[in-house]
């Protein structure tokens, strides 16, 4: 596809005439969903044969064939300990999914209460969370399920706005947790800052049993050498003198395998405790064989970080690619803007005020399958501007060739949009 001149990029028949020849490629891609591509999964290829015939003990000496070990295997909570800035004592090992442990924390929340709670929280007259916007569809799908009314703020380059937030809580205590992804967020790829993460630990709650739901899920997911480390919630929260505040969640399902990874949940003493009594009736312990598995292929920490640097050789160039072609073909023309994040998953595109369904329709008509305008917001996008990018699943070329298309979309939309 030709880049049309900066004067005639926007003239509609030129758009259009742009358009047509796209739908002629007979294209089908799809940018929806964030899973890792299939050169990503064949990089832990070699835990398919892990644990391996008649390995059948840690090195604690525990058999992992059998019941038991509720909070996970020891070393592979130490590893990730190391790796997630928590204390192994205060780290649990699961199955396969931390989106799981996140909907088990918010069920055990409504039917139990957490430490502090007055009551379990269904018993409330009403519950509501903050979710700020762009976010994960899967957060705000869990909130409505457990009927948590959703109250919407924004997102800063520095994570959530929480003087926003901070407002918000100060005087109601039916709002009882925020979510909050603090590295390389889904979808604007940004990082919450030592300053934000102090704040939303200190700032003062009407609620007594006010919740973090820090869900870190792309911690260890860098694109560049920067390496953006994550803040220390729980440390920063237990000195602010709110130990229970936060409740950290990570998982490996980007870093081996997406339906067979370890999943895990870090939080104060008392949430741990709290979190595990509730746990034990539901279970009698986790997928040992496969944290053992893990523990056997990486060895430690730096095994893991050395894997993530061989996810970056693959992942960064469709990012890289990305950037390209959206600069390339809507740079300066003053109707989109997206983000170039420094790790993760998502670029984050906003189009003109109004067009972000249009150029889904387009791009589905043209055989590129983005993710529904609006899924990022819990009630819809308001403005209608903001489409998620997910790069990582596609082989380069086809990222690139997706790009393009959606590039040409949002033009037509935009030129639509002007001549109406
Ligand atoms: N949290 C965030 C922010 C995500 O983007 C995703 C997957 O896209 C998940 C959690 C899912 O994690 P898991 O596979 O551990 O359930």
């Amino acid at each position: 596809m030709t880049n049309p001149a900066p004067d005639t990029a926007l003239d509609l028949d030129a758009c259009r005439a742009a358009y047509a020849d796209l739908k002629a490629l007979g294209l089908h891609l799809d940018l929806t969903r964030g899973k890792p591509s299939a050169e990503q999964l064949d990089l832990s290829d070699g835990m398919l044969s892990l644990p391996g015939s008649g390995v059948v003990k840690d090195a604690h000496g525990t058999d992992v064939r059998n019941y038991g070990g509720l909070e996970g295997l020891p070393a592979i909570r130490e590893i990730f300990a190391e790796l997630l800035g928590v204390p192994a004592a205060q780290l649990l090992a699961q199955g396969n999914a931390s989106l799981t442990l996140m909907y088990d924390t918010l069920a055990y929340a409504m039917l139990f209460g957490v430490p502090g709670s007055p009551r379990p929280w269904s018993r409330e007259e009403t519950v509501k969370f903050i979710c700020p916007v762009p976010g994960y569809d899967r957060h705000f799908a869990v909130t409505r399920e457990l009927g948590i009314e959703m109250i919407t703020v924004p997102m800063t380059p520095d994570g959530p706005d929480v003087e926003a937030i901070a407002r918000l809580v100060a005087d109601d205590p039916q709002i009882k947790g925020v979510w909050v992804v603090p590295t390389y967020a889904n979808p604007d790829g940004s990082t919450v800052t030592t300053e934000v993460a102090h704040r939303l630990v200190s700032m003062p709650t009407a609620a007594p049993d006010f919740r973090i739901m820090w869900d870190n899920a792309y911690a260890l997911h860098h694109l560049t050498d920067e390496q953006t480390p994550s803040a220390d919630a729980i440390g920063l929260a237990a000195e602010a003198g709110n130990p229970d505040r936060v409740i950290m969640y990570a998982s490996t399902s980007k870093i081996t395998f997406a339906g067979a990874g370890v999943s895990f949940l870090g939080s104060s003493p008392a949430n741990i405790a709290w979190y595990t009594k509730h746990l034990g009736i539901q279970s009698i312990g986790p997928d040992k064989i496969n944290q053992l598995r893990h523990i056997l292929f990486f060895g430690d920490a730096d095994g893991v970080r050395a894997h993530m640097r061989r996810h970056r050789d693959i992942l960064a160039p469709k990012f890289a690619a990305v950037e390209d072609v959206l600069s390339a073909r809507l740079g300066g023309l003053g109707i989109a803007s997206w983000t170039t994040p420094k790790g993760g998953y998502f670029v984050s595109l906003d189009v003109v005020p109004g067009a972000a369904a249009r150029v889904v329709e387009l791009a589905k008509e043209a055989g590129v399958a983005l993710t529904p305008a609006g899924a990022t917001y819990p009630h819809g996008d308001p403005l209608d501007r903001n489409i998620r990018l997910a790069p990582s699943m596609p082989p380069l070329e086809e990222v690139r060739s997706a790009m393009d298309a959606v590039a040409t979309c949002v033009l037509l939309a935009a030129a639509e949009a002007a001549a109406a």
